[in-house]
């Protein structure tokens, strides 16, 4: 209820003299609600006896008593349940309401003390006693009260009370403490214990001091209200206010004339986003980077970066993938058609992808080609791909050392980039590639961590399907890839990788192959690559024979190719200048493409020699060829090795000594010769590193030869494991080996007696014209190899 303030001017002032009043007064008992003298207020009135008091009094002088009741829920208050305090007022004016309720005007006049009820059966009547406004003598003290109760009304307004603006604008002209105090408390919304309290303090001073207390504690609410209202709004603010910012920014990037083109991008992001069949948890990610370059200023280095992922992230192909043909049929076709020979490889590789076909993508065999570098390891992963319908992609591993090649740098820092496999996988632009994980022996670790454990993760189907790549921070489902190996070692494959495939091994190439090889594909390929046809060029066996015998010497086939692309490229030129004849190239004109041969053939030893035997050694590129010199000078029996030998042909080389001194008799030996001499065994080419037991034959014959002065036969070789009884165990590598003998025109070759079945299992043409001697002791080699 709004409280009215009598205007000055209207005010019936009790010390008025018109106004008297009388000793006994009807009475409107009021349920809640204290009114104050001077302030007009209206009134609803529904009792009975009320309204015929009202009716009373606006028969006589229009006098009544307000008095508020104890308790509000009376309905028929009698003495006592009265205040004893009141308000003479004046009824301004009456209505009559059609629900028969009556409101009125009243004005306070002044306060009355009750001295006594009459209670009539119409209403009651008061006797009263009028309480003056006693006078008060204006202090320094009261003065300031006055001023803080002003000030304090003022504050509550700011703080939101609602007090209307007549009311402040009477308060500030005011200086009568007393009607300041009743207008202070019947604007402060008190209840009704407190407001009668305020009421029956006559004295002003007092009156003034309580109201002024009365209204610091307002403030007091009123601050803390203020502080939850503003918490309240804050929650409600902050949603909203996201949303105004943003309204503002493009308002702004507007102004700045880059807002469309920013918007543009942002747009054409999201749609990307949307379109990419990313996973939800990955497109959330992805939307919460995208939120953050929309907040950025769209030329700086940080945006860039950002883009530069935005981007990757859309092309990633996250659910885009080539439907694989598992026609096994088809796939045999295609690797016969690309290769040559490497029956068993190929028919393992059709069985593993059997198993695919029948137990789904997650099981089938890791498979590793091992074998010297040109032998076809890579081409025949490509073979698989196009055999499968499945793309093809490459990562080159040699010399990685950092994991982060593998797993991607973070993207905290500067020129980060995803990680090798997620480049593959971009590269491919499918999820279903065929990776080769190439040169995998040459993964090395250091103190960046280990590339092998993340390759680890990338193979195992366990793991990949959630691969994490750094720089992307979200996991990509590796599990459709297809992974194949290559290595030339198996060695130095880290033992739980190499655990974990199967090894297929390729061996070198014969002459004989090489030449089919090449007549079958490389040269029908390097001709299309180079743009001439077979009218202006034919290459004759020969040459093919010169270029493998005279200018390469390897294993496999690279150099052999790239020699005959050069020949290509040599004609294709002279084509292109108009000269039209074809070419004919043979043993005799080569050099005329290729210069003089690079190569000598390899020599054996031009003349049987005491303490030098020829070994064949087996090494990752392939077989060579090695002699193994022994010579005596004075000493006491010392033995010396030299030519960068490892520990494994170190102590081969001593079990081969102490054969020899223990069957010194048998060997025709001296054997005071081995207390009155040093042994030194040397292996030429120092710089090159060997080991391995299989030269422990090779120098056991050196040694003999040289303590008993034997020359041994030049064109022979031999390799093995020697025991300390003499007995000689099986060594791998034997087509390689064999490979190398017959480059170097050897003419027998000596193996272990359990390497016959390897003899036995190689090409034809590549044993024909020579001789092999199976060994079980050494005795059988000095027999052989010693004149
Ligand atoms: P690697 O990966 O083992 O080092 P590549 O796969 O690069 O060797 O082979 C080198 C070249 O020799 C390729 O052009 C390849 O096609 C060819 N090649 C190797 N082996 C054969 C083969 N058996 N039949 C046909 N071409 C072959």
């Amino acid at each position: 209820m709004s409280t009215i303030l009598a205007d000055q001017d209207m005010t019936m002032d009790a010390g008025d003299e018109t106004i008297k009043i009388p000793s006994a007064l009807p009475v409107l008992p009021l349920r809640d609600i204290v009114i104050f003298p001077f302030m007009i207020v209206p009134l609803f009135v529904q009792r009975e006896k009320s309204i015929r008091a009202i009716e009373q009094v606006l028969t006589e002088n229009r006098l009544i008593l307000l008095v508020a009741q104890r308790d509000g829920e009376k309905e028929e208050p009698l003495a006592e349940d009265l205040y004893e305090v009141g308000t003479v007022a004046a009824i301004m004016r009456m209505m009559k309401l059609p629900d028969g309720r009556i409101r009125v005007l009243v004005q306070g006049l002044s306060r009355a003390k009750v001295t006594g009820i009459e209670t009539t059966s119409n209403f009651l009547r008061a006797q009263i006693e009028q309480l003056a406004e006693p006078k008060v003598e204006s202090t320094l003290e009261l003065e300031a009260l006055q001023r803080n109760v002003k000030t304090a009304m003022e504050k509550a307004v700011t703080l939101g009370k609602n007090i209307s603006p007549e009311v402040m604008a009477i308060t500030a002209s005011l200086d009568d403490p007393g009607r300041l105090a009743d207008l202070g408390a019947s604007n402060l919304e008190l209840r009704v214990q407190e407001a009668q309290g305020v009421l029956e303090l006559v004295d002003p001073q007092q009156r003034l001091f309580r109201v002024n207390e009365l209204l610091a504690r307002e403030l007091s609410v009123l601050n803390v209200q203020q502080e939850i209202n503003s918490q309240a709004k804050g929650e409600i603010d902050r949603s909203q206010r996201e949303f105004y910012l943003r309204q503002q920014l493009k308002a702004i990037q507007q102004e700045l004339g880059e807002g469309n083109e920013l918007l543009e991008e942002i747009n054409t992001y999201r749609e990307k986003i949307a379109e990419a069949g990313m996973t939800e948890k990955v497109e959330e990610e992805t939307l919460r980077q995208l939120k953050k370059l929309e907040r950025m200023h769209p030329d700086t280095a940080e945006a860039a970066t950002l883009r530069n992922y935005l981007d990757i992230m859309v092309n990633l192909p996250w659910a885009k993938s080539s439907t694989d043909n598992l026609d096994l049929f088809q796939a045999q076709k295609v690797l016969d058609e690309d290769h040559y020979g490497l029956e068993k490889v190929k028919e393992r590789i059709v069985e593993a992808l059997a198993v695919r076909k029948l137990k789904g993508k997650t099981k089938g065999a890791l498979l590793c080609l091992v074998g010297p570098p040109g032998v076809g390891k890579t081409s025949l992963g490509r073979s698989v791909a196009r055999a499968l319908g499945r793309k093809f992609v490459r990562i080159s591993l040699g010399g990685i050392h950092d994991e982060a090649e593998i797993r991607g740098h973070r993207r905290t820092y500067v020129g980060s980039m995803p990680g090798r496999i997620v480049q593959a996988i971009q590269q491919a632009g499918t999820n279903n590639p065929l990776i080769m994980l190439d040169e995998i022996d040459k993964v090395s670790s250091d103190f960046r961590g280990d590339p092998s454990s993340a390759l680890l993760e990338v193979l195992d189907p366990e793991q990949n399907h959630a691969f994490r790549d750094n720089y992307l921070g979200v996991p990509f489902d590796l599990s459709n890839s297809m992974f194949m190996m290559t290595a030339n070692v198996l060695e130095t494959i880290q033992p739980a990788l190499r655990d974990r495939m199967e090894v297929l091994r390729l061996s070198g190439y014969t002459e004989e192959e090489k030449l089919a090889i090449v007549r079958k594909h490389i040269l029908t390929k390097q001709m299309e690559e180079n743009g001439i046809t077979g009218k202006y060029l034919t290459v004759a066996d020969s040459a093919v024979r010169s270029i493998i015998m005279q200018y390469t010497r390897e294993s496999g086939l690279r150099q052999l190719e790239r020699e005959i692309a050069s020949v290509c490229r040599k004609v294709a030129r002279r084509v292109a200048e108009g000269d039209l004849k074809r070419v004919t190239v043979s043993a005799k004109n080569i050099h005329e493409f290729l210069g003089t041969p690079k190569i000598l053939p390899e020599e054996n030893l031009k003349k049987d020699q005491v303490g030098v035997a020829t070994g064949l050694a087996w090494t990752p590129v392939g077989g060579d060829i090695l002699f193994i010199e022994a010579l005596l000078t004075k000493g006491k029996g010392h033995l010396m090795l030299t030519g960068k030998l490892g520990d494994v042909m170190k102590e081969s080389a001593q079990a081969a000594l102490s054969y020899a001194k223990s069957r010194a008799k048998e060997l025709g030996i001296d054997e005071a010769a081995f207390s009155s001499n040093d042994i030194h065994i040397h292996i030429p080419e120092g710089a090159i590193p060997k080991d391995g037991p299989s030269a422990g034959i090779t120098m056991a014959t050196a040694m003999i030869s040289a303590f008993s002065n034997r020359p041994i036969h030049r064109t022979l070789a031999m390799t093995g494991e020697i025991t300390l009884r003499g007995n000689v165990l099986a060594i791998g590598g034997v087509k390689e080996k064999v490979l190398a003998a017959r480059r170097a025109k050897i003419k027998t070759v000596i193996l272990p007696h359990y390497n016959r079945k390897d003899v036995e299992e190689m090409p034809q043409d590549l044993i024909e014209h020579m001789s092999f001697i199976y060994v079980d002791h050494v005795k059988q080699v000095i027999k052989a190899a010693l004149i």
